[in-house]
């Protein structure tokens, strides 16, 4: 029955279209494309909207919003997962909004008949979001002020939270834990458990999993909703446009917005609007045939970009062409890849996630994360939609056993075409109404590099030292690759003319829609850190920067080059690197030699090859060795840098410097670990950690 209603729908769409058409879009007194989505307009699309998130609830006929604070997507992901089932299973009224578009001072006047949800990411050393921010600062505030000056503030709030974490972090889900107190301090009623999901643990989408089921038994109970039969109905509706092709100028080819189209892109530059930017050069920092480093030098001379040592940029991939391929190819789209569509949302609050109107092509290769890994419970979804009965059974048992779909699905890094494909055995999913998959799928992310190099010597060049993720795992014939870093690796040999013939598929669109990366370009932006050197160059600085965790730090031994030859004392600077091979992975060797020969005995490079001698030695292992010089040297207040592998790495050095401290002081390990915590906070101690 729901694919009547959707049949119905589109239908009706189409004859919108069809009038849309021939009236040119007069028909709502203007002229542009009645279908094109608010993002289309890039950052212009914020203008005239309401902040004020009670009135939009009551205009949209609301009684659940679902707030996220995201980074990297997965948040975003979460809330409108929950918006989805809260609506088909229980018929909540949801909607999915962004922290950043509201101002919170009347959430004391959402009535209690409606439910709040926060679905919390926490960032780096236990910071809100970019988007999280304000509301953060504004819900923790000691001197919080609402509209309506009520005994307890919050108190007919009720609230749902869950936080998206990762433990190795010292600031563990801080994000959602502080939010969560705050509310309960204001009087807010949480219902459910604080959810937690660990990043650090791998355990993210099943612990979210785990945490939503009692969360829906509690809300339902609370606000006394009866659960039903959930029917899949579509977010959006998707109109193939007959009177366009993908040459026709209006269509998105994968253009990141208005601007990108009509070719009038200017800055601010952003995580909404990418800079296209030339690469100045790149080149192979490997010395072995199986693994690739890349370094890559970003001319942003023509841009308003700037950047300081120490910053993040963000790379905006395109997906490899084999994947893409693979992906229409299994739903049988292959045909109709260049069909221009137009994407509308079915229902006010939604967004459509890409401009349009544009090609399925240009939506699965530019604005979907189609590599990602598989979500358990899209795959439970899509059962409805399966070719065969076979197919429909393997679909519910992946999507409700987790042990099954681990050994299935995660252990090869299957990806969501992969998956389809195998369990239909190479049939054709057309039941899957595309919508399913604009809702179930991130939206393609930006990823972020330490940047390596020194605005003091090119600050309109930005470098970047990104390892390239390949790996072969057990039952697959082809090696798992990283989206990202393989783009830039095609970049780097289309550059340089390099023989290696691309293995990702003759349809890669590496020189962009309409060729208009072609010459050589990458989309970026640059965000900005905290990971900073000290303003003093005398203060000496110690950097453990093993593997691409160097990145940061050449970024800063190249700023301290710098500044000597400009005159300036420079401190002492010790690094610490490390990785397998002298002979392989030895990253920058010769400029570590001509640092040598600027800042003379005042730097100092200290490596550890773990696959050199018998015995594996690491980064932590040599901090150790120096332990006299590294006190002293902090006893002179130097800084501590550590960039790098979160996971292991960042963590034990932490505890090594402890340790150090403890010895060469003579104080109990507590009263060592606490100076290590005051060091952070002064920010003496400072992580750059992925
Ligand atoms: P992706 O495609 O994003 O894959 C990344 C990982 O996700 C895989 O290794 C795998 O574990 C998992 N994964 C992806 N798809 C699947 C699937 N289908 N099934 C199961 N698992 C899957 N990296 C550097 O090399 N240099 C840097 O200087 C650097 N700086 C960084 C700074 C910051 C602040 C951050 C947050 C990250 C930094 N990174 C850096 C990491 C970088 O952003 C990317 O994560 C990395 O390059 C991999 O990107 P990718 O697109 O190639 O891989």
């Amino acid at each position: 029955a729901e694919l009547d209603t959707l049949d119905l729908v589109v239908l009706a769409a189409i004859l919108l279209g069809t009038v849309a058409y021939f009236t040119k879009g007069t028909l709502w007194g203007v002229t542009k494309d009645p279908y094109a989505s608010s993002l289309a307009n890039a950052s212009g699309a914020k203008a005239g909207k309401t902040r004020n998130i009670v009135e939009k609830m009551e205009e949209q006929g609301k009684n659940c919003i679902i707030f996220y604070g995201s980074q990297t997507g997965t948040a975003e992901d979460y809330a409108s997962r929950l918006a989805k089932e809260g609506k088909s299973r229980f018929g909540l009224e949801t909607m999915v909004a962004d922290l950043e578009e509201y101002d919170f001072d009347n959430l004391d006047t959402i009535p209690d008949d409606k439910v709040v949800f926060f679905v919390l990411a926490t960032y780096g050393e236990g910071e809100p979001t970019d988007n999280a921010v304000d509301f953060y600062e504004f819900i923790t505030n000691e001197d919080v002020n609402f509209t309506e000056g009520n005994e307890p503030a919050l108190g007919n709030l009720n609230y749902v939270t869950f936080g998206l974490g990762n433990n190795t972090y010292e600031h563990y889900n801080s994000m959602v834990r502080n939010v969560d107190k705050a509310l309960q301090k204001l009087g807010a009623h949480r219902i459910g458990d604080a959810g937690e999901g660990d990043d650090g643990a791998g355990t993210m989408e099943e612990d979210f999993l785990a945490w939503k089921e009692p969360m829906w038994t509690a809300l339902a109970e609370k606000m006394g909703l009866e659960e039903r039969e959930a029917v899949y109905e579509p977010v959006f509706s998707i109109v193939e446009r007959e009177g366009l092709t993908k040459e026709s100028p209006e269509v998105y080819l994968g253009e990141p917005n208005k601007m990108h189209l009509d070719g009038t892109a200017k800055g601010p530059f952003n995580a909404h609007n990418p800079y296209i930017a030339p690469i100045a050069q790149s080149y192979e920092l490997f010395s072995v045939k199986d693994r690739n480093c890349i370094h890559m030098d970003i001319d942003i001379s023509a841009s308003n970009l700037n950047y300081q040592t120490g910053d993040h940029i963000a790379v905006w991939p395109t997906n490899p062409g084999d994947e893409v391929d693979l992906f229409m190819n299994v739903l049988g789209l292959s045909d109709k890849r260049h069909t221009v569509v137009s994407v509308k949302a079915l229902e006010a609050t939604a967004k459509v996630p890409f401009p349009t109107p544009t090609t399925y092509d240009a939506i699965v290769r530019y604005h979907m994360e189609i590599c990602a890994p598989v979500s358990r419970q899209f795959l439970a979804q899509l059962a409805a939609f399966a070719p065969d009965a076979e197919s429909k059974a393997e679909m519910t048992k992946l999507g409700a056993e987790k042990d099954y779909f681990h050994e299935k699905i995660s252990v090869h890094h299957l990806n969501i075409a992969r998956v389809l494909d195998i369990v239909g055995k190479g049939q054709k999913w057309t039941n899957i109404p595309f919508s399913a998959f604009i809702e179930g799928i991130t939206k393609l992310q930006p990823r972020y590099y330490s940047i390596s190099s020194s605005s003091l010597e090119q600050p309109k060049k930005i470098s970047i030292t990104a390892v390239v993720e390949s790996t072969q795992l057990p039952g697959r014939d082809d090696p798992f690759r990283g989206v990202a870093t393989n783009y830039l690796l095609a970049l780097k040999q289309k550059q340089n003319g390099d023989p290696e013939p691309c293995p990702f598929g003759l349809t890669y669109e590496i020189t962009g829609p309409r060729n208009k990366y072609d010459g050589i370009h990458v989309p970026v932006h640059v965000r900005h850190s905290n990971f900073k050197l000290p303003s003093d160059p005398s203060k000496p600085i110690i950097c453990i920067g093993p593997g691409t965790g160097v990145a940061p730090m050449r970024g800063f031994i190249r700023e301290r080059v710098q500044q000597a030859k400009n005159g300036e004392k420079v401190g002492k600077t010790l690094l610490f690197f490390g990785c397998r091979k002298s002979t392989e992975d030895f990253m920058y060797k010769d400029e570590w030699e001509e640092a040598k020969q600027v800042l003379g005995d005042n730097f100092e490079l200290i490596t550890a090859f773990s696959r050199e001698g018998t015995k594996k030695v690491y980064v932590q292992h040599r901090l150790k060795e120096r332990a006299e010089e590294i006190n002293q040297l902090l006893e002179q207040k130097a800084y501590f840098y550590v960039c790098g592998d979160a996971a292991n790495m960042a963590r034990e050095v932490n505890t090594v410097l402890g340790n150090i401290i403890s010895e060469q002081r003579g104080i109990p390990e507590a009263k060592a670990e606490e100076i290590v915590k005051n060091m952070r906070s002064a920010n003496q101690y400072q992580e750059d950690v992925w």
